[in-house]
């Protein structure tokens, strides 16, 4: 590895390729351009529902990715699925449809519980 003359501390340290992937890898089956987000948040500058609330795109797609469920589900729903976010995102996703399937899938995992 490359010596940049200093090292984030562990902590500090997201691995993606140490994340289990299985839940996330079902979105990118159905929304491939899910792989694209660069996490710039211009979605989450411009989502309608973050007029109201405090919504974030951005924040839930990480959230989602890393295995992070906990109260997932309740965020999802302010989003109004309007798709502005999807017009103006640069590199083409289609955040609607992300969203649209993480809230099919933490509804699946609901339902399955009880
Ligand atoms: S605008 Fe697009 S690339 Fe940027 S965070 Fe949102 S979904 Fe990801
Ligand atoms: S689809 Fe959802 S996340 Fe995107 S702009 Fe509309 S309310 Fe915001």
């Amino acid at each position: 590895m490359k010596n940049w003359g200093f090292k984030i501390p562990d902590s500090r340290t997201l691995d993606l390729d140490k994340e289990d992937l299985k839940l996330y890898n079902k979105i990118v089956e159905k929304v491939p351009s899910a792989r694209r987000c660069i996490m710039c948040g211009m979605c989450s500058a411009t989502c309608s529902a973050a007029n109201h609330t405090n919504f974030n795109f951005r924040l839930v797609h990480h959230k989602f990715r890393m295995g992070m469920f906990e109260s997932l589900a309740s965020e999802l729903d302010k989003c109004m699925l309007c798709g502005k976010c999807r017009m103006l995102c640069p590199r083409g996703v289609n955040t609607r449809a992300v969203i649209y399937n993480m809230r099919i899938i933490l509804d699946n995992m609901y339902y399955k519980n009880i």
